[in-house]
């Protein structure tokens, strides 16, 4: 059973008595930033020069300065700009401004488990990785709750990395949802394989190949769309509230008795090996490299992939039944259809 702390197991005098810096101020910045700001944290935001989201900060008050800058002038040092940056942002800002006691802090532990950071002796590394996007981390603390974080030490060099870790996941409000107890090994490595297997990879291509099969077999697009993506929300949703069980416990006997009978003809044995094909990459490190060798040259193969998916007939068919959803708009991101964030 992992091991899990709330509100009663940390304590946020301490981060409110170090100097935190936030380099980056994307999804994930801007909650941390605004949520440490509002638990009484002395907080300053690194961006580099030019950064678009500079005006964003300072229009919510925060003092922006260059991440090298808030390196030096901070103690404990939370690295959120995009994993394929961290190490040119770390080498060039973070690295030459580190003094023995300060703390380097991660939402994810890609660059520490693949080796493209290592941070000195000396220095705490620790990880608070919130379960969710950065826009809901922040709606959910100004409401008076959290998002569950996880919490790590990968080097506890002041032997009080932990109670740090702890007081910082406080700030941002994740123990009032409960922090589990993890490492930078078993975080990445799960985190990748969740959304590649399952979340991101496994679902959009279910949910592509189920829209195929209909259409390609005469049925029209957009009932195609309807059953095989636009319900899914609600199926989702009810697997949230409840696990598999309540979703199977809602839907029709018909739907139940499917999913028994035909669930296991689509998703067979020969998907979990592929899974497990996957996952050896993943702890093999084949994937985090095939990653980073492709950002390192300018993204060829993620640009082209992003654009030939883009193209699916799937998104053709929303874009237009998304009309009809009039309260599908949501009001509090930047998203904006056809772009990368
Ligand atoms: P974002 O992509 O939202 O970060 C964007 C920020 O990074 C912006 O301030 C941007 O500045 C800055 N930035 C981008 N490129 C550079 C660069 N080359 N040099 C300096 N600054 C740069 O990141 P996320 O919040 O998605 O991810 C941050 C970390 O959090 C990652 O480790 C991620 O794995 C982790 N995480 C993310 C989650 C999420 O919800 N997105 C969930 C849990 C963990 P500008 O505006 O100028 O472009
Ligand atoms: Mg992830
Ligand atoms: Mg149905």
């Amino acid at each position: 059973m992992a091991e899990m702390f709330y509100d009663d197991d940390a304590d946020l005098s301490i981060i409110q008595s170090r100097s935190v810096a936030v380099i980056g101020y994307g999804s994930q910045g801007h909650a941390h930033a605004l949520n440490l700001r509002d638990s009484g944290v002395d907080v300053r935001v690194g961006l580099a020069e030019g950064s678009k989201s500079r005006a964003k900060a300072e229009a919510e008050g925060l003092r922006v300065v260059s991440a090298a800058e808030a390196a030096a002038e901070a103690d404990v040092i939370m690295i959120l700009v995009p994993d394929q940056v961290q190490r040119f942002v770390y080498a060039e800002s973070i690295a030459p401004n580190l003094q023995p006691g300060d703390a380097v802090f991660f939402a994810h532990g890609f660059n520490i488990r693949y080796g493209y950071i290592t941070p000195p002796e000396g220095v705490d590394v620790c990880m608070v990785a919130p379960k969710g996007p950065g826009h809901i981390v922040r709606r959910e603390y100004a409401d008076g709750r959290g998002v569950p974080v996880l919490v790590c030490v990968e080097q506890d060099a002041s032997g009080e990395a932990w109670a740090l870790a702890k007081s910082y996941a406080k700030a941002i409000g994740g123990l009032r949802a409960g922090a589990i107890k993890t490492t930078f090994t078993e975080e990445t490595e799960t985190d990748l394989f969740g959304e590649q297997a399952v979340l991101c990879g496994g679902m959009s291509h279910l949910v592509q190949a189920g829209f195929e099969t209909l259409t390609e077999a005469g049925y029209q697009p957009e009932m195609a769309y309807f059953e095989c993506l636009h319900e899914m929300k609600m199926i989702v949703d009810l697997m949230i509230e409840g696990g598999i069980s309540k979703q199977r416990w809602s839907i029709s006997d018909t739907a139940e008795y499917g999913d028994y009978v035909s669930g296991p003809r689509v998703i067979d044995a020969h998907v979990k090996q592929n899974m497990r094909a996957v996952l050896d990459d993943i702890q093999s490190g084949a994937f985090a490299k095939r990653f980073i060798d492709d950002q390192d040259a300018g993204a060829p193969e993620f640009k082209k992939l992003r654009a030939a998916e883009a193209g699916h007939p799937i998104e053709a068919t929303g874009k237009e039944l998304r009309k009809m959803f009039s309260w599908l708009k949501s009001a509090d991101d930047d998203y904006v259809e056809g772009t990368a964030a």
